[in-house]
């Protein structure tokens, strides 16, 4: 396969177009943003990281029955996706208050949640990628209605079968962002990444924070907590 024209350079991928119409070519970046990009750094090996973490999940999930855009890792830093239409929605899944949950509602972090909690939040840089409800999800045009129905369906699967796969390598889920996709054939299917970047992942014996928490309150080195996800999955 050929890579062939750059498509769109996110904060951490850069997509490129190849020879095969319904394949894109995903380059992970070592580019660390935060706070809407206004805390931004270049973190050497972090791509790398999220690449091989993203598909071990993919794969993993491909197994469990949960299709995603991944096709293969193409090198270290590069792997092969189909091509989708993006909705512009973060889907966001909490088991346990942390983050912007705990600071809007005034909870401690920490604190289980009864049932998953489903959030969406509408893909907007220029906004600051609103939270919005399943009315606001409609009237943008950001979904249809059946469209939010299999999209939620979807998340909910897709957190039941993470949270057993980091039970199983020690780690306990807190919350996590996903984006989906329709293929050309009209498919809804989980798309972006899956890494230490977009969930929060605590150590189940420690509560260390395995994820960009560490980069988003300078709690210290990311690349060693990034490799400890990654050799913890490719143990399981
Ligand atoms: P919160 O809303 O508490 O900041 O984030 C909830 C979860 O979604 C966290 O696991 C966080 O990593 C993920 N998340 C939410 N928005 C983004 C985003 O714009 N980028 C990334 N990488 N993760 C996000």
């Amino acid at each position: 396969m050929e890579r062939k024209e750059l498509l769109y350079t996110g904060k951490a991928k850069k997509m490129y177009a190849t020879d095969q119409e319904n394949v894109l070519w995903a380059e992970y970046l070592n580019q660390a943003t935060a706070l809407n990009g206004v805390k931004k750094d270049t973190i050497e090996g972090k791509g790398k990281l999220n690449n091989q973490i993203t598909g071990r999940i993919f794969e993993y999930l491909a197994e469990k029955g949960i299709a995603s855009h991944y096709l293969q890792e193409l090198s270290e830093t590069e792997q092969s996706v189909k091509r989708v239409n993006m909705f512009p929605l973060e889907v966001v899944v909490r088991n346990v208050s942390a983050g912007s949950f705990a600071k809007r509602f005034g909870m401690e972090e920490g604190v289980d949640l009864p049932f998953p909690v489903l959030e969406f939040y509408y893909k907007d840089d220029a906004l600051n990628d609103p939270f919005i409800n399943d009315a606001h999800v409609q009237v943008l045009g950001a979904a249809t209605d059946a469209e939010v129905a299999e999209i939620k369906q979807q998340a909910l699967k897709i957190n039941a079968a993470l949270i057993e796969m980091f039970k199983g390598i020690g780690i306990r889920l807190i919350d996590f962002k996903i984006e989906f996709g329709k293929t050309a054939e009209g498919e809804i299917i989980l798309a972006d990444e899956i890494s230490p970047d977009t969930c929060r992942l605590w150590d189940i014996e420690t509560n260390e924070h395995l994820d960009k928490d560490i980069y988003r309150r300078d709690l210290g080195d990311l690349i060693p907590v990034y490799v400890e996800v990654l050799d913890r999955l490719n143990k399981m």
